[in-house]
């Protein structure tokens, strides 16, 4: 199942990044990050808990539980775009069932058993 998991390097002369298809990048520099420190964590926060403050990694501490609420719900919306990338990439190594893709991979099983309804017709309702 898309997308496969690839481990980012900055060891010098190592290319990690594939030269096919769409890689996403999914450290906490973007969207995709995993606010928490361990993916346990990451997956009780996507299961709809609010863990406290000292769970999270570094560059997340000052944020409001509601932000980091957007930004859960972000990456809901935006499952299907991970799905439809080939790469995903991490530090962690691609198959180390302690990074947070394992649990992107999770919800996006979860997705594909369970499509979401069809949106009605933009205009329409209003
Ligand atoms: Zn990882």
């Amino acid at each position: 199942m898309k997308p496969e998991r690839i481990q980012m390097t900055r060891k010098k002369g190592q290319h990690w990044k594939p030269t096919d298809g769409i890689t996403i990048i999914c450290d906490r520099r973007g969207p995709f990050g995993n606010p928490f420190l361990t993916a346990q964590d990451f997956r009780r926060w996507h299961q709809g808990e609010n863990l406290p403050a000292a769970c999270r990694a570094p560059q997340f501490i000052g944020m409001y539980d509601f932000e980091l609420a957007i930004v859960r719900q972000w990456q809901r919306d935006h499952l299907e775009q991970l799905a439809e990338a080939d790469y995903a990439a991490c530090w962690c190594p691609a198959d180390s069932p302690l990074c947070h893709l394992v649990v992107f991979k999770e919800l996006l099983a979860v997705a594909a058993r369970s499509p979401a309804p069809q949106q009605p017709a933009a205009g329409l309702g209003e």
